[in-house]
């Protein structure tokens, strides 16, 4: 793969004179594969300055012209789907057919979804004298994380340009190639100059350089906890919209009444989903204490169906985790758990067999696990599952509830109704029950410190509106 050597900015492809170049490594073989330019300050102001120029055309324009732009935008994307899926795959290791399904398979949904919901979404709300009108908020700096690079970026751009507003993007430096597909696309279908914009880098350079940015409207940032603190520290100084959608440390709550063998399936293919590096992973069962036992044995037997090994592989379902860092990280909480006390039910610490090289780690189940404990608290964010037992339905609900985030979470019983009554009672932005399909038009995103936003369908739109009131 090429090195990437340039930004696109204003509409051109402009060279990143004099920047170093940040390696991008393909974390099954530990080999650089590509670098993008590390962007400076002075990058970001000409990349606002022309995302600034191009809002003006741009807010203006009819719903139906983005629309039919964010259509040609996903035809054009899937019709390089195995391309870009074998780019995200070399850059952070997720299985390709997973990668062709989802990480390119979404963004094209969400695309899609937006030229839809453009076709019907009321700009204008009339309330007794007054008219309300809803008006895009502006120029807009999205920071995104690696672990679904093209759908998180996807996830903000798409509704941003539905707005009226346009961007200036950051992708994660760790997965940046498929933000530059991304560009291509918009410049391909006639995304007018400027409203789409790409700078790569590091995150305290050009992240925060976005952040406090004063001629930046909204900074829409998903990542980590830690940088999102950053981040709204960053942006205060401007009292600019900041919306964030960060870490999560679910639960998936199995109440006594469920079918126990499917509550389990459901589950661990929820933790292990993309190797554990998705935000809204159930990382904590919780199980009736009486069938903690039943319950160690099921999640055995179903962990063995997950094969970890090569992205390329077909029989792969767990590939590398996406980085050195990221092993370091998800190695250290399965030896500091097991040091305080939990037990492994299944893999463990060590390397998975036959894979000497690469940022491979065995799925891991962990038992003994005790509520407050670092491994019930913290995002691990690789594929390790903790199992807990409970008594009650409200200890329960105690303990899913018992960290600082409130992302997700998932429910199962056999009736329906229950299910849904301790649903409400999660302190969390989403859950699903009894294995409830993802929703890519359902409000996404968290409570706490799991961030303040909303992304997907008509309430990812709205963040990118502002309100206006004409009385009349
Ligand atoms: P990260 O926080 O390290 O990085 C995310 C982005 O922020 C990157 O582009 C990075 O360069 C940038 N960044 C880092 N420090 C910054 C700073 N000081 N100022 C501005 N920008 C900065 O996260 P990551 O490791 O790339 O991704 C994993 C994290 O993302 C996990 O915590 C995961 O839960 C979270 N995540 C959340 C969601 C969600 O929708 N809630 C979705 C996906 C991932």
């Amino acid at each position: 793969m090429q090195d990437k050597t340039t930004f696109f900015i204003d509409g051109q492809w402009v060279p990143a004179e004099g920047r170093a170049p940040i390696p991008v490594i393909d974390p099954a073989t530990e080999e650089q594969v590509s670098s993008v330019p590390a962007g400076a300050e002075e990058d970001v102001d000409r990349a606002v300055a022309a995302a600034r120029r191009a809002f003006a055309a741009w807010s203006v324009t009819t719903p139906q012209a983005r629309a039919e732009l964010l259509s040609a935008a996903a035809d054009a994307l899937e019709a390089r789907t195995d391309e870009v899926a074998l780019l995200i795959s070399s850059e952070m290791g997720t299985p390709l057919s997973f990668s062709k399904a989802v990480q390119v398979g979404n963004p094209v949904r969400v695309l899609r979804s937006y030229a839809q919901i453009l076709a019907d979404y009321a700009f204008e709300q009339q309330i007794a004298n007054s008219l309300v009108v809803k008006e895009p908020i502006g120029v807009v700096g999205a920071i995104t994380p690696w672990n679904y690079p093209l759908h998180q970026v996807v996830a903000k751009v798409a509704a941003a340009l539905a707005a009226g507003c346009t961007v200036v993007l950051k992708p994660s430096e760790v997965a940046p190639l498929s933000a530059y597909a991304l560009a291509e696309v918009f410049d391909q279908v006639g995304l007018p100059a400027g409203v789409f914009n790409l700078v790569t880098g590091l995150g305290p350079v050009v992240g925060e350089a976005l952040a406090v940015h004063p001629d930046v409207d909204m900074v829409s940032f998903t990542g980590s906890t830690q940088a999102g603190k950053r981040v709204m520290a960053a942006a205060a100084g401007t009292v600019k919209k900041v919306s964030l959608e960060l870490g999560g440390k679910s639960a998936f709550v199995v109440l006594d009444d469920a079918d126990l063998g499917k509550a389990v399936k459901v589950g661990l293919a929820n933790c292990f989903i993309n190797g554990g590096q998705t935000c809204t992973a159930w990382t904590r069962m919780l199980v009736p204490a009486a069938q903690y036992d039943e319950a160690l044995e099921l999640i055995t037997a179903a962990a063995a169906k997950y094969p970890v090994g090569a992205p390329l592989d077909e029989g792969t379902r767990i590939g590398p985790l996406a980085n050195a860092n990221q092993y370091k990280k998800v190695v250290g909480y399965i030896q500091e758990a097991v040091a305080e006390g939990a037990t492994v039910v299944v893999g463990g610490p060590e390397r998975p067999e036959g894979l000497e090289k690469g940022y491979y780690v065995k799925p891991t189940v962990l038992g003994g696990v005790v509520p407050g404990s670092k491994v019930e608290q913290e995002e691990v964010f690789g594929p390790v599952l903790a199992v807990i037992p409970y008594e009650t339905e409200q200890e329960a609900i105690d303990i899913a509830n018992g960290t600082p985030y409130g992302l997700a979470g998932g429910v199962f019983s056999g009736d329906q109704e229950r299910a849904v009554a301790v649903a409400r009672r999660m302190r969390t932005g989403m859950v699903d029950v009894n294995g409830g399909r993802f929703n890519p038009l359902a409000p996404f995103g968290g409570y706490k410190q799991s961030g303040n936003g909303r992304e997907l369908g008509e309430y990812g739109l709205e963040e990118f509106l502002e309100v206006k009131s004409l009385q009349l």
